[in-house]
């Protein structure tokens, strides 16, 4: 730290100003975002490996942008920085509870969705209180949504910051019947002792590990001690990223749960997901 220090600029080139701007102009406009109705869910199915139907799917957000869409990795680290993050999770969570509300109206489907949450989110002190859970979830819970067609997503970071407020909010979650799923599991520290810790459902393996399975990679013994394991403790499995026939052949022989990734589906807005992928009631 003392380096960098060291090292650091006194003062903007043209590019760091332009850049600088540029950020600015972004955080305006994402904190006009929510306002002007420019977020959009996609929806990306998850499918079962040991009956191939559709079971769950995964919120993906999306930033309508009057020039054109912006993808997550570009807004969100910027609205975690801000705090905007709460009230664009907040929007996300409303949003999915109000959708798949909806769809348990039309569709023949029990489908579980997952949210992403950021650690910011778990800072706010509103989020999971009883009544930030009447707000988000109260018309939901009313019209014939079950809290377990809800899944959150949380990843090693937040376990790591782990204090009691986090721990207990988790707590909260799963006490509603919402599941709790670890995100890009691999990636990141992926210390074995928040397994024992955090009592949560689901593991995803991160994409990077899917990408390059082949019957002799050493991603495949991988792939397989991570599901042997996180059987033996009660969790299931679902792989990320899973692009050919091939990936989702071995990933079944090793007796993963649920695979996720464009062989099956790209995440899409919620009208096309339906369409393609839920079963309308009275058929
Ligand atoms: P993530 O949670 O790991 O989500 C999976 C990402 O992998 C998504 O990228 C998805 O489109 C992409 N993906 C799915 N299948 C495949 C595949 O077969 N191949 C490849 N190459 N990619 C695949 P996306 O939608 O761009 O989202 C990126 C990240 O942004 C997410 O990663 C998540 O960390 C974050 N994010 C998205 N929506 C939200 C949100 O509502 N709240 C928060 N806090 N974060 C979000
Ligand atoms: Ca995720
Ligand atoms: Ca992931
Ligand atoms: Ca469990």
């Amino acid at each position: 730290a003392k380096a960098e220090g060291r090292n650091r600029f006194h003062y903007f080139t043209p590019e760091m100003e332009a850049a600088a701007q540029r950020r600015r102009r972004m955080l305006n406009e994402l904190r006009e975002a929510i306002k002007l109705q420019q977020f959009e869910v996609y929806y990306q199915p998850i499918i079962d490996l040991s009956t191939g139907k559709i079971v769950k799917a995964e919120a993906l957000l999306r930033w309508n942008h009057p020039k054109g869409q912006v993808p997550p990795l570009d807004f969100i680290p910027l609205a975690e920085e801000t705090g905007l993050i709460v009230d664009i999770g907040n929007w996300v969570f409303a949003e999915v509870v109000r959708q798949v509300s909806v769809w348990k109206g039309y569709f023949d489907t029990d489908l579980q969705v997952g949210i992403n949450t950021s650690p910011a989110q778990y800072l706010d002190e509103n989020f999971c209180e009883p009544d930030w859970f009447g707000n988000i979830m109260g018309n939901g819970l009313a019209s014939g949504l079950n809290p377990a067609n809800l899944c959150i997503e949380i990843t090693e970071s937040l376990l790591m910051e782990a204090g009691s407020s986090i721990t207990d909010k988790l707590l909260q979650f799963r006490d509603h019947g919402i599941e709790v799923a670890l995100d890009d599991f691999g990636t990141g520290y992926s210390s074995l002792s928040y397994l024992k810790q955090f009592d949560i459902d689901y593991l995803k393996i991160d994409q990077s590990f899917v990408s390059n399975l082949s019957p002799a990679s050493q991603d495949l013994v991988l792939c397989e001690a991570i599901i042997v394991m996180a059987h033996k403790l009660g969790i299931r499995v679902i792989a990320e990223g899973v692009e050919t026939e091939e990936q989702r052949q071995l990933l079944t022989a090793i007796e993963c749960d649920y695979c996720q990734g464009y062989l099956f589906g790209r995440p899409m807005p919620a009208k096309e997901f339906s369409d393609q992928w839920l079963i309308p009631s009275h058929l």
